[in-house]
């Protein structure tokens, strides 16, 4: 924690995720500007709302 990165993106979250369908775990960006799958079974797991990203799926941690 405490990277270059995250000083650079203040608002900027990731987000540790499990797949509703095939209980794959993967992290996303919670503000994806594009619509993100499940890298195993494709489930379509955040969809872009205008600025906020919309998790269609369990959301098991917050990484800040
Ligand atoms: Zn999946």
């Amino acid at each position: 924690m405490g990277t270059d990165t995250l000083l650079k993106n203040p608002r900027s979250r990731f987000l540790r995720v499990r797949c509703n369908d095939c209980n794959n775990e993967q992290v996303v960006f919670g503000n994806a500007s594009t619509k993100v799958e499940c890298s195993v079974c494709g489930r379509l797991i955040v969809e872009p709302t205008g600025g906020k990203a919309n998790i269609k799926t369990q959301i098991l941690e917050v990484l800040e």
